[in-house]
Protein backbone atom coordinates (compact mmCIF):
# COMPACT_ATOMS: atom_id res chain seq x y z
CA UNK A 1 0.00 0.00 0.00
CA UNK A 2 2.99 2.44 -0.19
CA UNK A 3 4.32 4.46 2.46
CA UNK A 4 2.77 6.09 4.87
CA UNK A 5 3.82 8.69 7.63
CA UNK A 6 2.20 7.33 11.07
CA UNK A 7 1.82 9.19 13.76
CA UNK A 8 2.54 7.25 17.39
CA UNK A 9 -0.25 7.83 19.26
CA UNK A 10 -0.39 4.82 22.11
CA UNK A 11 -1.59 1.69 20.79
CA UNK A 12 0.76 -0.10 18.51
CA UNK A 13 3.66 -0.20 16.07
CA UNK A 14 4.87 -1.04 13.14
CA UNK A 15 8.35 -0.76 10.96
CA UNK A 16 10.40 -2.02 8.46
CA UNK A 17 13.05 -4.79 9.14
CA UNK A 18 16.96 -3.45 9.86
CA UNK A 19 19.90 -4.61 11.35
CA UNK A 20 21.22 -3.12 14.22
CA UNK A 21 24.16 -2.22 15.40
CA UNK A 22 23.79 -0.56 19.61
CA UNK A 23 26.13 1.04 21.93
CA UNK A 24 25.24 1.71 25.39
CA UNK A 25 27.74 3.58 27.07
CA UNK A 26 26.87 3.41 31.41
CA UNK A 27 28.44 3.23 34.56
CA UNK A 28 30.73 0.15 34.89
CA UNK A 29 28.52 -1.66 37.70
CA UNK A 30 25.21 -1.43 35.58
CA UNK A 31 24.04 -4.77 33.77
CA UNK A 32 22.68 -4.26 30.74
CA UNK A 33 19.79 -6.42 29.02
CA UNK A 34 18.62 -6.16 25.27
CA UNK A 35 16.97 -7.11 21.77
CA UNK A 36 19.93 -9.38 19.39
CA UNK A 37 23.38 -10.32 21.37
CA UNK A 38 25.88 -8.76 23.27
CA UNK A 39 29.09 -8.83 21.39
CA UNK A 40 32.58 -9.99 23.60
CA UNK A 41 30.52 -11.71 26.08
CA UNK A 42 32.96 -13.23 28.01
CA UNK A 43 34.35 -9.89 29.13
CA UNK A 44 30.91 -8.98 31.02
CA UNK A 45 29.75 -12.20 31.84
CA UNK A 46 31.33 -15.12 34.36
CA UNK A 47 29.71 -18.24 34.77
CA UNK A 48 28.70 -18.78 38.05
CA UNK A 49 26.96 -21.26 39.94
CA UNK A 50 24.54 -24.42 37.92
CA UNK A 51 21.10 -25.10 38.78
CA UNK A 52 20.09 -28.18 36.55
CA UNK A 53 20.04 -26.33 33.30
CA UNK A 54 19.89 -22.94 34.25
CA UNK A 55 23.48 -21.38 34.39
CA UNK A 56 23.65 -18.58 36.71
CA UNK A 57 25.82 -15.44 35.80
CA UNK A 58 27.87 -12.48 37.82
CA UNK A 59 29.65 -9.27 35.98
CA UNK A 60 32.94 -8.92 35.37
CA UNK A 61 34.16 -6.19 37.81
CA UNK A 62 37.05 -4.01 35.79
CA UNK A 63 39.34 -1.21 36.53
CA UNK A 64 37.20 1.45 34.61
CA UNK A 65 34.37 4.07 35.84
CA UNK A 66 32.02 3.25 32.61
CA UNK A 67 32.05 0.75 29.87
CA UNK A 68 30.27 0.26 26.45
CA UNK A 69 28.01 -2.94 25.43
CA UNK A 70 27.41 -3.57 22.28
CA UNK A 71 24.30 -5.11 20.76
CA UNK A 72 24.00 -6.49 17.26
CA UNK A 73 20.40 -7.67 15.39
CA UNK A 74 19.39 -8.83 12.45
CA UNK A 75 15.84 -9.11 11.09
CA UNK A 76 14.36 -6.74 13.99
CA UNK A 77 11.94 -3.74 13.56
CA UNK A 78 12.79 -2.36 16.89
CA UNK A 79 15.32 -2.57 19.55
CA UNK A 80 14.75 -2.12 23.62
CA UNK A 81 17.04 -2.18 26.55
CA UNK A 82 17.31 -1.92 30.44
CA UNK A 83 19.38 -1.77 32.67
CA UNK A 84 19.96 -2.39 36.45
CA UNK A 85 23.44 -2.77 38.98
CA UNK A 86 21.00 -5.46 40.98
CA UNK A 87 20.23 -7.74 38.56
CA UNK A 88 20.27 -11.60 39.10
CA UNK A 89 21.00 -13.05 35.50
CA UNK A 90 20.39 -16.55 34.37
CA UNK A 91 20.52 -18.62 31.28
CA UNK A 92 19.58 -22.07 29.51
CA UNK A 93 19.96 -23.29 26.45
CA UNK A 94 16.98 -24.27 24.28
CA UNK A 95 18.82 -25.91 21.48
CA UNK A 96 21.71 -25.01 19.79
CA UNK A 97 20.53 -22.39 18.27
CA UNK A 98 18.50 -20.37 20.98
CA UNK A 99 19.61 -19.63 24.23
CA UNK A 100 17.02 -18.14 26.61
CA UNK A 101 17.60 -14.98 29.45
CA UNK A 102 16.73 -14.04 32.59
CA UNK A 103 17.08 -10.44 34.06
CA UNK A 104 15.40 -9.88 37.76
CA UNK A 105 15.68 -8.27 41.00
CA UNK A 106 16.64 -10.91 44.01
CA UNK A 107 13.31 -9.83 45.86
CA UNK A 108 11.20 -11.47 43.15
CA UNK A 109 13.72 -14.80 42.58
CA UNK A 110 11.09 -17.14 44.41
CA UNK A 111 8.84 -16.69 41.58
CA UNK A 112 11.36 -15.97 38.54
CA UNK A 113 13.98 -18.66 39.55
CA UNK A 114 10.35 -20.87 38.19
CA UNK A 115 10.34 -19.35 35.27
CA UNK A 116 12.93 -20.57 32.90
CA UNK A 117 11.20 -24.08 33.01
CA UNK A 118 8.07 -23.05 31.67
CA UNK A 119 9.97 -20.67 29.07
CA UNK A 120 11.65 -23.29 27.86
CA UNK A 121 7.83 -25.37 27.19
CA UNK A 122 6.92 -22.03 25.58
CA UNK A 123 9.22 -22.09 23.11
CA UNK A 124 8.92 -26.15 22.37
CA UNK A 125 5.11 -25.51 22.45
CA UNK A 126 5.30 -22.24 20.05
CA UNK A 127 7.95 -24.52 18.01
CA UNK A 128 5.40 -27.25 17.04
CA UNK A 129 2.56 -25.89 16.69
CA UNK A 130 2.89 -22.21 15.10
CA UNK A 131 7.16 -22.63 14.05
CA UNK A 132 10.86 -22.41 15.05
CA UNK A 133 11.77 -18.86 16.42
CA UNK A 134 14.85 -17.55 14.23
CA UNK A 135 16.81 -15.66 16.40
CA UNK A 136 19.88 -16.86 18.59
CA UNK A 137 18.16 -15.13 22.01
CA UNK A 138 15.30 -14.37 23.68
CA UNK A 139 15.28 -12.84 27.03
CA UNK A 140 13.00 -11.79 29.71
CA UNK A 141 13.55 -8.55 31.54
CA UNK A 142 12.33 -7.55 34.93
CA UNK A 143 11.30 -3.64 34.38
CA UNK A 144 8.61 -1.12 32.79
CA UNK A 145 5.12 -1.78 33.29
CA UNK A 146 2.73 -5.01 33.03
CA UNK A 147 4.37 -6.24 30.24
CA UNK A 148 5.39 -5.16 26.56
CA UNK A 149 6.81 -7.26 23.52
CA UNK A 150 10.11 -5.86 21.69
CA UNK A 151 11.77 -7.61 19.37
CA UNK A 152 14.22 -10.95 20.81
CA UNK A 153 12.80 -9.81 24.64
CA UNK A 154 9.82 -8.67 26.94
CA UNK A 155 9.68 -6.50 29.32
CA UNK A 156 7.31 -6.91 32.35
CA UNK A 157 6.45 -6.10 36.21
CA UNK A 158 6.76 -9.76 37.36
CA UNK A 159 6.16 -8.76 40.96
CA UNK A 160 3.06 -10.76 41.25
CA UNK A 161 2.65 -15.11 41.54
CA UNK A 162 4.01 -17.41 39.39
CA UNK A 163 0.67 -18.43 37.48
CA UNK A 164 0.94 -14.77 36.66
CA UNK A 165 4.55 -14.05 35.72
CA UNK A 166 4.07 -17.48 32.84
CA UNK A 167 1.12 -16.26 31.50
CA UNK A 168 2.76 -12.55 30.36
CA UNK A 169 5.93 -14.03 29.63
CA UNK A 170 3.96 -16.29 27.30
CA UNK A 171 1.33 -13.59 25.86
CA UNK A 172 4.40 -11.19 25.05
CA UNK A 173 7.06 -14.26 24.51
CA UNK A 174 4.54 -15.27 21.64
CA UNK A 175 4.17 -11.46 20.47
CA UNK A 176 7.51 -11.77 19.18
CA UNK A 177 5.85 -14.44 16.20
CA UNK A 178 3.62 -12.26 15.05
CA UNK A 179 4.11 -8.68 16.02
CA UNK A 180 8.33 -9.48 16.10
CA UNK A 181 8.56 -12.15 12.75
CA UNK A 182 6.13 -11.99 10.96
CA UNK A 183 5.38 -8.05 11.53
CA UNK A 184 1.95 -7.66 10.26
CA UNK A 185 0.58 -3.49 10.35
CA UNK A 186 -0.44 -3.32 14.23
CA UNK A 187 -1.82 0.21 13.50
CA UNK A 188 -3.90 -1.08 10.54
CA UNK A 189 -4.40 -4.73 11.36
CA UNK A 190 -4.40 -4.97 15.90
CA UNK A 191 -6.35 -8.02 15.28
CA UNK A 192 -3.59 -9.87 13.35
CA UNK A 193 -1.53 -9.26 16.34
CA UNK A 194 -2.85 -8.96 19.49
CA UNK A 195 -5.06 -11.48 18.57
CA UNK A 196 -3.00 -14.09 17.28
CA UNK A 197 -0.60 -13.79 20.02
CA UNK A 198 -4.00 -14.51 22.71
CA UNK A 199 -4.93 -17.54 20.32
CA UNK A 200 -1.45 -18.71 20.71
CA UNK A 201 -1.12 -18.24 24.26
CA UNK A 202 -4.04 -19.69 25.18
CA UNK A 203 -2.99 -22.78 23.17
CA UNK A 204 0.11 -22.83 25.10
CA UNK A 205 -0.87 -22.53 28.37
CA UNK A 206 -4.03 -25.12 27.91
CA UNK A 207 -1.44 -27.50 26.64
CA UNK A 208 1.24 -26.99 29.51
CA UNK A 209 -1.32 -27.19 31.93
CA UNK A 210 -2.01 -30.03 34.20
CA UNK A 211 -5.82 -30.60 32.93
CA UNK A 212 -6.22 -29.09 29.24
CA UNK A 213 -10.02 -27.71 28.68
CA UNK A 214 -11.71 -28.65 25.45
CA UNK A 215 -12.05 -24.45 24.39
CA UNK A 216 -9.23 -22.69 25.69
CA UNK A 217 -10.77 -19.44 23.97
CA UNK A 218 -14.19 -19.45 25.86
CA UNK A 219 -13.40 -16.21 28.03
CA UNK A 220 -12.73 -14.61 24.37
CA UNK A 221 -16.19 -15.84 22.90
CA UNK A 222 -17.96 -14.30 25.97
CA UNK A 223 -16.43 -10.98 26.01
CA UNK A 224 -17.46 -10.63 22.07
CA UNK A 225 -21.01 -11.89 23.09
CA UNK A 226 -20.90 -9.17 25.81
CA UNK A 227 -19.35 -6.38 23.24
CA UNK A 228 -22.37 -8.11 20.84
CA UNK A 229 -24.99 -7.00 23.91
CA UNK A 230 -24.09 -3.23 23.15
CA UNK A 231 -24.43 -2.75 19.52
CA UNK A 232 -23.92 0.63 19.69
CA UNK A 233 -20.31 -0.06 20.86
CA UNK A 234 -19.34 -2.27 18.09
CA UNK A 235 -16.98 -1.32 15.43
CA UNK A 236 -15.68 -3.58 12.84
CA UNK A 237 -12.50 -5.42 13.22
CA UNK A 238 -11.00 -3.80 10.09
CA UNK A 239 -10.89 -0.63 12.44
CA UNK A 240 -7.55 1.06 12.55
CA UNK A 241 -6.36 0.93 16.30
CA UNK A 242 -6.13 3.97 16.71
CA UNK A 243 -9.51 5.03 15.43
CA UNK A 244 -11.75 2.99 17.65
CA UNK A 245 -14.01 5.01 19.89
CA UNK A 246 -13.41 3.24 23.18
CA UNK A 247 -10.82 1.35 24.99
CA UNK A 248 -13.21 -1.25 25.69
CA UNK A 249 -13.98 -1.92 21.77
CA UNK A 250 -10.45 -1.78 20.97
CA UNK A 251 -9.04 -4.32 23.10
CA UNK A 252 -12.13 -6.70 22.64
CA UNK A 253 -12.21 -5.96 18.90
CA UNK A 254 -8.10 -6.67 18.79
CA UNK A 255 -7.57 -9.67 21.31
CA UNK A 256 -10.63 -11.64 22.05
CA UNK A 257 -12.39 -11.13 18.35
CA UNK A 258 -8.92 -11.39 16.55
CA UNK A 259 -8.56 -14.70 18.97
CA UNK A 260 -11.84 -15.83 17.71
CA UNK A 261 -11.26 -15.24 14.24
CA UNK A 262 -8.07 -18.07 14.39
CA UNK A 263 -10.43 -20.61 16.65
CA UNK A 264 -13.34 -20.03 14.31
CA UNK A 265 -11.47 -20.48 11.40
CA UNK A 266 -10.30 -23.56 12.54
CA UNK A 267 -14.20 -24.83 13.36
CA UNK A 268 -14.87 -23.73 9.95
CA UNK A 269 -11.98 -26.30 8.11
CA UNK A 270 -11.44 -28.38 11.02
CA UNK A 271 -7.83 -29.05 12.75
CA UNK A 272 -5.45 -30.45 9.74
CA UNK A 273 -5.87 -27.88 7.22
CA UNK A 274 -5.40 -25.17 10.51
CA UNK A 275 -2.60 -26.48 11.73
CA UNK A 276 -0.70 -26.69 8.14
CA UNK A 277 -1.88 -23.29 7.24
CA UNK A 278 -1.07 -21.91 10.34
CA UNK A 279 2.55 -22.74 10.28
CA UNK A 280 2.69 -22.13 6.36
CA UNK A 281 1.51 -18.64 7.35
CA UNK A 282 4.51 -18.25 9.82
CA UNK A 283 6.98 -19.89 7.13
CA UNK A 284 6.39 -18.24 3.78
CA UNK A 285 5.83 -14.57 5.74
CA UNK A 286 8.34 -14.49 8.59
CA UNK A 287 10.23 -10.55 7.62
CA UNK A 288 7.51 -10.20 4.66
CA UNK A 289 4.60 -7.90 6.65
CA UNK A 290 1.90 -9.96 5.49
CA UNK A 291 -1.70 -8.45 4.93
CA UNK A 292 -4.49 -10.42 6.54
CA UNK A 293 -5.12 -12.27 3.01
CA UNK A 294 -2.07 -13.35 2.33
CA UNK A 295 -3.20 -15.67 5.48
CA UNK A 296 -6.78 -16.37 4.32
CA UNK A 297 -5.18 -17.58 0.80
CA UNK A 298 -3.04 -19.77 2.52
CA UNK A 299 -5.38 -21.82 4.74
CA UNK A 300 -8.33 -21.87 0.86
CA UNK A 301 -4.88 -23.57 -0.58
CA UNK A 302 -4.99 -26.13 2.65
CA UNK A 303 -8.16 -26.52 3.04
CA UNK A 304 -10.07 -26.67 -0.49
CA UNK A 305 -12.64 -24.13 0.57
CA UNK A 306 -13.46 -20.41 -0.37
CA UNK A 307 -12.91 -18.46 2.53
CA UNK A 308 -13.43 -15.35 1.33
CA UNK A 309 -17.18 -14.72 2.47
CA UNK A 310 -15.62 -15.59 6.35
CA UNK A 311 -13.11 -12.81 6.74
CA UNK A 312 -15.72 -10.22 5.00
CA UNK A 313 -17.72 -10.92 7.55
CA UNK A 314 -15.98 -11.28 10.89
CA UNK A 315 -13.18 -8.92 10.09
CA UNK A 316 -14.86 -5.67 7.38
CA UNK A 317 -18.25 -5.77 8.81
CA UNK A 318 -20.26 -6.06 12.61
CA UNK A 319 -22.42 -8.85 11.82
CA UNK A 320 -23.43 -11.16 14.38
CA UNK A 321 -23.83 -15.07 14.31
CA UNK A 322 -26.99 -16.37 15.79
CA UNK A 323 -28.48 -19.72 14.81
CA UNK A 324 -31.51 -21.72 16.39
CA UNK A 325 -32.92 -25.00 16.22
CA UNK A 326 -37.24 -23.82 15.35
CA UNK A 327 -38.87 -27.16 15.38
CA UNK A 328 -37.62 -31.29 15.07
CA UNK A 329 -40.74 -33.08 13.24
CA UNK A 330 -41.06 -37.02 12.22
CA UNK A 331 -40.73 -37.75 9.03
CA UNK A 332 -41.55 -41.83 7.65
CA UNK A 333 -38.07 -42.95 8.84
CA UNK A 334 -36.40 -39.85 9.38
CA UNK A 335 -36.45 -36.74 11.58
CA UNK A 336 -36.56 -32.94 10.03
CA UNK A 337 -34.63 -30.37 11.79
CA UNK A 338 -35.89 -27.31 10.91
CA UNK A 339 -32.84 -24.30 11.53
CA UNK A 340 -32.94 -20.82 11.28
CA UNK A 341 -30.19 -18.36 10.91
CA UNK A 342 -31.40 -15.45 12.82
CA UNK A 343 -28.26 -13.73 12.83
CA UNK A 344 -26.72 -11.83 10.12
CA UNK A 345 -23.61 -13.06 9.06
CA UNK A 346 -23.65 -16.68 7.61
CA UNK A 347 -21.31 -19.10 9.21
CA UNK A 348 -21.65 -23.68 8.42
CA UNK A 349 -22.86 -25.55 11.51
CA UNK A 350 -21.85 -28.50 13.28
CA UNK A 351 -24.79 -30.19 14.48
CA UNK A 352 -24.15 -33.28 17.21
CA UNK A 353 -27.08 -35.51 17.53
CA UNK A 354 -27.19 -37.66 20.42
CA UNK A 355 -29.53 -41.31 20.12
CA UNK A 356 -31.51 -42.95 23.01
CA UNK A 357 -29.03 -46.05 22.43
CA UNK A 358 -25.94 -44.17 22.96
CA UNK A 359 -24.78 -43.29 19.44
CA UNK A 360 -23.32 -40.21 18.71
CA UNK A 361 -23.33 -38.83 15.12
CA UNK A 362 -21.68 -35.45 13.86
CA UNK A 363 -22.92 -33.10 11.20
CA UNK A 364 -21.67 -30.30 9.09
CA UNK A 365 -23.74 -28.19 7.27
CA UNK A 366 -21.64 -25.62 5.20
CA UNK A 367 -22.46 -22.86 3.54
CA UNK A 368 -22.75 -22.46 -0.49
CA UNK A 369 -20.17 -19.36 -0.65
CA UNK A 370 -17.27 -21.88 0.41
CA UNK A 371 -17.50 -24.69 -2.33
CA UNK A 372 -16.89 -27.61 -0.69
CA UNK A 373 -17.49 -29.83 1.95
CA UNK A 374 -15.74 -30.12 5.51
CA UNK A 375 -12.51 -31.63 4.92
CA UNK A 376 -11.99 -33.92 7.77
CA UNK A 377 -14.21 -36.84 7.91
CA UNK A 378 -15.45 -37.33 11.43
CA UNK A 379 -18.45 -35.28 10.80
CA UNK A 380 -20.86 -36.07 8.08
CA UNK A 381 -21.38 -32.73 5.33
CA UNK A 382 -24.79 -32.39 4.38
CA UNK A 383 -25.85 -29.75 1.45
CA UNK A 384 -24.96 -26.85 1.54
CA UNK A 385 -26.73 -24.06 2.76
CA UNK A 386 -27.27 -20.75 0.87
CA UNK A 387 -27.01 -17.78 2.79
CA UNK A 388 -29.76 -16.30 0.56
CA UNK A 389 -32.25 -18.20 2.63
CA UNK A 390 -33.02 -17.33 6.32
CA UNK A 391 -34.16 -21.75 7.06
CA UNK A 392 -32.29 -24.95 6.08
CA UNK A 393 -34.10 -28.70 7.02
CA UNK A 394 -31.67 -31.19 8.31
CA UNK A 395 -32.60 -34.51 6.99
CA UNK A 396 -31.60 -36.81 10.04
CA UNK A 397 -31.47 -40.92 8.37
CA UNK A 398 -33.01 -41.81 11.97
CA UNK A 399 -36.48 -41.98 13.55
CA UNK A 400 -37.82 -39.19 15.86
CA UNK A 401 -38.30 -41.40 18.73
CA UNK A 402 -34.65 -42.72 18.74
CA UNK A 403 -33.58 -39.05 19.38
CA UNK A 404 -31.75 -37.97 22.56
CA UNK A 405 -30.54 -34.67 21.70
CA UNK A 406 -29.80 -32.49 18.95
CA UNK A 407 -27.16 -29.35 19.54
CA UNK A 408 -25.91 -27.06 17.14
CA UNK A 409 -22.19 -25.97 18.16
CA UNK A 410 -22.25 -28.04 21.10
CA UNK A 411 -18.32 -27.41 21.98
CA UNK A 412 -18.85 -23.89 22.00
CA UNK A 413 -16.02 -22.81 18.74
CA UNK A 414 -19.08 -20.96 16.48
CA UNK A 415 -19.22 -16.96 17.75
CA UNK A 416 -23.01 -17.80 18.50
CA UNK A 417 -24.15 -14.81 20.55
CA UNK A 418 -27.68 -16.51 21.56
CA UNK A 419 -26.73 -20.64 22.95
CA UNK A 420 -30.16 -20.71 24.41
CA UNK A 421 -32.05 -21.73 21.15
CA UNK A 422 -28.89 -24.56 19.88
CA UNK A 423 -30.42 -27.38 21.91
CA UNK A 424 -33.17 -29.99 21.06
CA UNK A 425 -35.14 -30.71 23.30
CA UNK A 426 -34.97 -27.16 24.97
CA UNK A 427 -32.71 -27.52 28.34
CA UNK A 428 -34.30 -26.11 31.45
CA UNK A 429 -34.70 -22.53 32.05
CA UNK A 430 -34.29 -21.98 28.09
CA UNK A 431 -36.84 -19.66 26.03
ZN1 LIG B 1 -0.29 -8.26 23.58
Amino acid sequence: MGWHPYPYVGREFYAPFGKFEVNIDLPSDYKVAATGTLQDYDNFWTADAKEGELQFESLKEIDADRRTWTFTAENVHDFAWGADPDYVHSSTPFDEELDLHFFYLDDYEETWERLPKYALQFFREMKTRFGAYPYPQFSVIQGGDGGMEYPMCTMLKGTGKISGLIGVTVHEGAHNWYYGILGSNEARYPWMDEGFTSFAEEEVINAIRRDPVLNPHARAYSNHTFLASKPEQLEPLSTMADRFELNRTYSINSYSRGQIFLAQLRYIIGEEAFNRGIQRFFNEWKFKHPEPWDLVRIMERESGLQLDWYYHQWVETTKLIDYGIREVEAGKNNTRVHIERLGTMSMPLKVRLYLRNEVVMNYYIPTVEQYGPYPENDHKSQSPWPWTHPDYILNLPVEFKDIEKIVIDEDGFLADINRSNNTYPKEEGQE
